[in-house]
């Protein structure tokens, strides 16, 4: 069996849309004349109504009407929605559009993995990712911030700062727009069946730490999951922390999600060195925490995602030392080859390495799937995201200050 556990190298073939093509739309979080309605809660969409002078005791009826427009049936234009009064659709036309985010890029692996990048407004940009087969047929990787805080040694995302967290309405748009490109929305006249469905799972892998923007993602997910909308039960919703121990039962009791925990180490020194979120909420306290979350169970097990470091993480005392830990939680292990990017000091486990270290977590009775690493040639792997676009736009700077200082560039330089 080979297995390419080889540093990424961009593919030349990989289509790429450009952000005039992508989509001609305002973008949800830019200023525009125009309001979208894009990404609304419920609450939010009967005072968007209220506000256009339609009656108090009317806002919760056509709210459901609007709700099952836009996020059952996809629609980009009030006026197919064939239910709603003639009046109402040219009021909600002049005040409001239904316009997604504009695309910056949208590109589709080899693996048949797709990655967007998202323009949100001025220095603002945000990735998401398809990934085919997993899940019940498809997950989308979504992310909770531009950047991140937290600065765990193995992950190139960490090494972007933090820009500012998104909005609930900037996390729903990423499943809109996946569901756009997957072409998933039906019409009146044709049905989808849900075993049609190429996009069943979220998970908030994506950029940022869930947990420090937990108000917005739990609106996004109370969208999300709507069964009269887009429909992704909370069951196939599943939040990844690094381990923001105070907000973890409080995520479970809001949002009944699946939870997943960011691990990689089964000691508090190896811990603080990879995660250093672990030396404010160490390993014990993270577990009672863990054990707090609400409905665990053999049906509701933690995703714990443990990434394989050649000779820092990956010996069979490593193993056991897991197997020890999780003893008591309803648990499954995500093993992840490492995905390695410029400049980072690790490297991948081999993969008899990888496989032995699973087999020791298979006999004491755990799934530990080795996850196949997805999307390595558009960097959409696991902790790769945001980073080619930093760098495109560091390298489009680097140019633009050599041509105002009228300096050509080093051999070797972009
Ligand atoms: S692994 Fe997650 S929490 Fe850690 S730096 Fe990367 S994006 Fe942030």
């Amino acid at each position: 069996m080979t297995h390419a556990l080889d540093v990424a190298k961009r593919n030349p073939n990989a289509p790429t849309v450009a952000a005039e093509s992508a989509s001609a739309s305002t973008p949800v979080g830019a200023p525009a004349a125009r309001p979208s309605l894009i990404g609304l809660t419920k609450a939010e969409l009967q005072a968007a109504l209220a506000g256009i002078g339609v009656a108090p005791k009317a806002t919760r009826m056509r709210a459901e009407q609007l709700w099952r427009w836009m996020y059952h049936y996809g629609v980009t234009d009030f006026a197919a929605m064939s239910n709603v009064a003639k009046e109402l659709r040219a009021d909600l036309d002049r005040a409001f559009t239904l316009d997604r985010p504009r695309l910056s890029a949208a590109q589709v692996s080899v693996d048949g993995t797709r990655k967007w990048l998202i323009d949100l407004g001025p220095g603002v940009e945000v990735e998401s990712v398809y990934i085919p087969d997993v899940g019940r047929a498809g997950a989308l990787c979504v992310s909770s911030q531009v950047g991140c805080t937290l600065t765990c040694s193995f992950c190139h995302t960490g090494t972007q700062k933090l820009v500012r967290n998104l909005t609930a309405r900037e996390i729903v748009a990423q499943v809109i727009i996946a569901r756009d490109a997957l072409g998933e929305w039906p019409t009146p006249e044709r049905p989808l069946n849900d075993g049609d469905r190429r996009l069943t799972n979220i998970v908030f892998m994506g950029m940022g730490e869930p947990l420090y923007n937990l108000d917005e993602v739990a609106n996004a997910i109370d969208v999300i999951s709507d069964g009269d909308g887009i429909s992704i039960g909370r069951r196939r919703i599943t939040v990844s922390t690094a381990g923001v121990a105070p907000k973890i039962p409080e995520l479970g009791a809001r949002t009944g999600a699946m939870l997943a925990i960011s691990l990689h180490a089964t000691n508090d020194p190896l811990r603080n060195e990879l995660v250093p979120l672990n030396k404010k909420y160490p390993l014990e306290e993270l577990f009672a925490a863990i054990r707090a979350y609400p409905g665990l169970g053999n049906a509701k097990r933690v995703t714990f995602e443990y990434v394989m470091l050649a000779g820092v993480n990956d010996s069979l005392a490593e193993a056991r030392a897991l197997v020890k830990l999780l003893a008591g939680v309803p648990a499954k292990i995500n093993l992840i080859p490492f995905n390695p990017w410029p400049g980072t000091a690790y490297q991948c486990s081999d993969w008899a390495t990888i496989e032995a270290f699973a087999a020791v977590l298979n006999k004491a009775g755990y799934a530990s799937p080795i996850r196949t690493p997805r999307g390595r040639d558009i960097l959409a792997a696991c902790g790769q995201l945001r980073s080619e676009s930093v760098k495109e736009r560091a390298s489009a700077r680097l140019a633009r200050e050599r041509a105002q200082a009228g300096t050509p560039g080093a051999p070797g330089e972009p």
